[in-house]
């Protein structure tokens, strides 16, 4: 348990695509007041998406949550590239959900 602004803070609510440790997010929360969570890394050929919302202890969205990030190596094939805007488009559902 970690104390923040004199509150007992013994868990977060994370959303359920959410692969961070309960742990990490005490500490983010003690030194920050948020908690940042990330889902699994989506990869295929030369691509990686990821997407990440930050909330407050009870799970609310703070700053500008959630974020998507998208991050490329050099030039796609049309097969990867029809890949990439096809589970681009899954993590959105998931990260608006
Ligand atoms: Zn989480």
């Amino acid at each position: 348990m970690s104390t923040v602004d004199g509150t007992i803070v013994s868990t977060v609510a994370c959303p359920s695509w959410c692969s961070v440790s309960t742990t990490t997010h005490q500490r983010e929360l003690h030194w920050e007041s948020r908690a940042v969570h990330w889902s699994d890394a989506r990869t295929g050929d030369g691509w990686e998406i990821r997407h990440s919302i930050a909330t407050d202890a009870n799970g609310t969205p703070v700053d500008h949550a959630p974020r998507l990030y998208v991050s490329t190596n050099g030039g796609l094939s049309l097969a990867a590239a029809e890949a990439l805007a096809l589970t681009l488009l899954a993590a959105y559902e998931e990260a608006a959900d």
